[in-house]
């Protein structure tokens, strides 16, 4: 059995696994949030009630918001700044007394994808997440690729490909840089052209819905986002070239963007012709306690 654990600003979600990837349980708390001896007390009686409600010990693996420092040991990154400095997987471990393995959520996400979601069967998926922040995970048969330094995937600090002059220098981003892709694709950066377009406020589902109605700025701003991210992915492909990208993240959600996506990504790529798939991701708010769970691969068969 598997245990995946989604460690969020808000809630915390728990999924055991069997091997075939059926959920045998599944559970959320809140987040006690701004405590953290609190988040691994909850966590140890998550798994705890969990085991003994199904009489049996999994392995453990945890998404989180942020990454473990590579110099550290400690957690860096996380929105969730109460984690930050702390060695959250050690303390975890400790509390559950076995090894845990623990991912950023991306990571997770793409992971989850890659083992029985939308990008199932293929070898080099690249799971994306256009939501509050833009992420990226990687994944190479089934095993997250997560990079010397532990960034590999971390797409969203990269500088907007191709900028045309108005996307230059673009917004500060809170990573000290400015005109990252995270900031014209994250919602707020969608909602951010579409002021500067229509010049008065909308969220993105109102502007998404809006442009499948017809109107002009929202549609113009959904046509301009698609091409801001067919030129951010083109740059994935050139590097990476995987045989499927699969996006998750509230605007993956809108579905107009799949038609146009593909063609412009090869427009873009430096290749003469381009048959990578982008998907929706089809595990939508599970993936990353999914990914998670699966953290610990399967036995080969
Ligand atoms: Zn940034």
């Amino acid at each position: 059995m598997r245990i995946g654990i989604d460690l969020g600003g808000s809630k915390i979600e728990i999924i055991a696994l069997d091997d075939s990837g059926a959920t045998l349980a599944r559970r959320r708390v809140a987040t006690p949030a701004g405590d953290y001896d609190g988040t691994v007390r909850a966590i140890l009686g998550l798994v705890d009630g969990l085991e003994a409600e199904l009489g049996e010990r999994g392995t453990v693996g945890i998404a989180t918001p942020g990454a473990v420092s590579t110099r550290t040991g400690l957690m860096k990154n996380s929105n969730s700044t109460v984690l930050n400095g702390r060695p959250l997987d050690r303390d975890i471990a400790v509390a559950l007394a076995r090894p845990v393995r623990m991912e950023n959520d991306a990571n997770c996400f793409a992971l989850s994808e890659a083992v029985d979601g939308a990008a199932a069967g293929a070898a080099v998926a690249f799971g994306v997440i256009l939501g509050t922040g833009v992420g990226g995970g990687l994944v190479v048969e089934r095993r997250v690729i997560t990079g010397r330094n532990r960034i590999a995937g971390e797409w969203g600090h990269n500088p907007l490909p191709w900028p045309r002059d108005d996307e230059r220098p673009g917004a500060a981003c809170y990573c000290g840089k400015a005109g990252c892709v995270e900031t014209f694709l994250s919602g707020s950066g969608f909602a951010r052209s579409y002021r500067a377009i229509a010049g008065v406020e909308a969220s993105a589902e109102e502007i998404a819905r809006t442009a499948g109605q017809g109107e002009a700025a929202a549609r113009a701003c959904l046509e301009l986002y698609c091409d801001r991210l067919a030129r951010s992915l083109a740059i994935v492909v050139d590097i990476v070239d995987p045989d499927v990208v699969v996006l998750g993240g509230g605007l993956s959600n809108i579905e107009a963007l799949y038609d146009d996506l593909p063609a412009r990504v090869a427009r873009y790529a430096f290749s003469d012709a381009l048959d990578t798939r982008i998907v929706r991701a089809v595990h939508g708010d599970s993936s990353g306690v999914r990914g998670a769970a699966w953290l610990w691969p399967q036995r080969q068969a």
